[in-house]
């Protein structure tokens, strides 16, 4: 038992100790997600002021600041808190036997480095694609995933707007996804997650990129902006684009639709205007049967 409770420690205070020696820049810059994110996020709020894509928009939209506040919470807070669990589940699967190198399903190591990067990518998104098809499929989850449809205007920070029940969905299947088939990160992941994280900005972005005819390939505002949208098509009331950084997966599953691209389609969910508007509201929301 002890075990666990060192394991829990050391993950907990090592997140801690590495969250603020980030902030300090006392890790590899290229690992510092803390100042990354800013770095990233300061950019393409830059770029939203420049090209705006909804021009009447102002450039401290609605819920900036409580989106700010997500990013942080969600990337740093919220991991704090729950890396203690993540390394008691990992102690946990090495004692029965399952590590990496037993999962690995293809072997990915001897090939050169920018290929394993990009089957990782390409393995974590689909990943996550199908994570999120789950989140909208099943009514007890879709009521934490509320929180990132709760967006009623458009920006980069709403990428990062969602429960933090969603972490403790998403983590294990991205593990398991990448151990199972590649048996783990390849060393340069970095690039991957930094990649993510600017491509999901933008997908959030009040910026009009569609990548020309690579839109078939990634994600992008447009399409983005219509899996918030409001009413949902006849037919596809589970949801549309789906896609995390790759559009590919929709094309495929034909769970694509964009039918216009003005940018000024009302997004939100049904049923709104119940829905708490702060933080603390949305951080205990999700939990048992709303009233009707
Ligand atoms: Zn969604
Ligand atoms: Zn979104």
């Amino acid at each position: 038992m002890e075990k666990y409770g060192i394991a829990f420690k050391d993950a907990f205070f090592g997140t801690i100790d590495w969250t603020w020696n980030s902030i300090l820049f006392e890790v590899p810059w290229y690992t510092n997600y803390f100042w990354g994110l800013i770095a990233i996020s300061v950019v393409v709020w830059i770029l939203e002021m420049i090209f705006p894509w909804r021009k009447s928009q102002s450039i401290i939209r609605k819920d900036f600041w409580l989106d700010g506040f997500y990013m942080f919470f969600n990337f740093f807070i919220f991991a704090i808190v729950i890396s203690g669990v993540f390394n008691i589940l990992e102690v946990l699967f090495n004692e029965i036997g399952i590590t990496v190198k037993t999962l690995a399903f293809i072997n990915t190591s001897s090939l050169p480095t920018w290929v394993q990067l990009v089957v990782f990518f390409i393995i974590l998104d689909f990943v996550q694609w199908f994570t999120h098809v789950i989140l909208h499929r099943y009514e007890f989850l879709w009521r934490f995933h509320k929180v990132h449809h709760s967006v009623k205007e458009m920006g980069f920070a709403a990428h990062l707007r969602y429960h933090w029940m969603e972490n403790i969905f998403y983590k294990p299947l991205k593990t398991f996804g990448v151990m199972i088939l590649v048996g783990g990160e390849p060393e340069q992941a970095f690039i991957v997650h930094f990649a993510a994280i600017a491509i999901g900005h933008l997908n959030h972005a009040n910026i009009k990129i569609t990548w020309g005819p690579l839109k078939y390939i990634f994600n992008n505002s447009v399409m983005h902006l219509y899996h918030h949208v409001k009413a949902l098509p006849e037919g596809k009331t589970r949801g549309i684009n789906f896609g995390i950084s790759l559009s590919i997966w929709d094309y495929i599953f034909k769970t694509n639709y964009i039918p216009e691209e003005s940018g000024k389609v009302e997004i939100g969910f049904p049923g709104e205007e119940t829905f708490p508007k702060g933080f603390f509201g949305q951080l205990f929301t999700g939990f048992g049967k709303e009233k009707k």
